[in-house]
């Protein structure tokens, strides 16, 4: 187990991501098209990897921790039920997306944050490739694997008290921001493939 800085693009926004190895992660494949629309609208799509996809590390909320200009979060939604999707307003770097409630106790951090990731070891899973461009893997992979972790670390985390722990949420449950939700136009370019 280790510790892990990150910070946005910009460096206003800094943080660390606490105990991790590579199976108290999930370092994943994202090849959904929010995911690149989110990238794309961020201005940040030349983090893609071939094949149009997100490099994405699934976390239990409770690990990371801002350090530094926390006041640059905020949250965008690319459809007024879609996943909360946080940023660095400074430099829009994308920071992790999150289910709406806080009771689900999982972030996809986006992976470009982090300087050094060795200690993510490999990507194991690889998801939605269905929807990847041309380049990219032709099946998913390593997804009972996720949902298998994903478990466990959901489990633990409401065994030892840290479920309900988000940089994201606060102690009652409600975003730390209002999430804004994308407008129609900007949709379109964002997920303009
Ligand atoms: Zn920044
Ligand atoms: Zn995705």
């Amino acid at each position: 187990m280790t510790d892990i800085a990150f910070a946005c693009a910009c460096g206003t926004l800094k943080g660390v991501l606490h105990e991790v190895s590579p199976t108290s992660v999930c370092h994943l494949m994202c090849y959904c098209k929010d995911c690149r629309a989110f990238a794309r609208h961020m201005g940040h799509a030349e983090a893609l990897e071939p094949g149009g996809g997100s490099p994405i590390v699934q976390v239990l909320p409770a690990r990371i921790e801002i350090t530094e200009g926390a006041a640059q979060i905020a949250c965008l939604r690319l459809s007024p039920k879609g996943l909360h999707r946080w940023y660095a307003a400074c430099c829009k770097t994308p920071l992790a997306n999150t289910p709406g409630s806080a009771r689900i106790p999982v972030a996809g951090m986006w992976r470009p944050l982090f300087d050094r990731t060795d200690a993510f070891g490999p990507v194991v899973a690889y998801g939605f490739t269905k929807a990847a461009l041309p380049g990219g893997p032709r099946k998913d992979r390593g997804l009972s694997r996720m949902l298998g972790g994903l478990l466990k670390r959901s489990l633990a985390a409401y065994l030892n008290g840290t479920a309900r722990q988000s940089p994201f949420f606060d102690a009652t449950g409600a975003p730390v921001v209002a999430p804004q939700v994308i407008s129609k136009e900007a949709r379109k370019a964002a997920y303009a493939d």
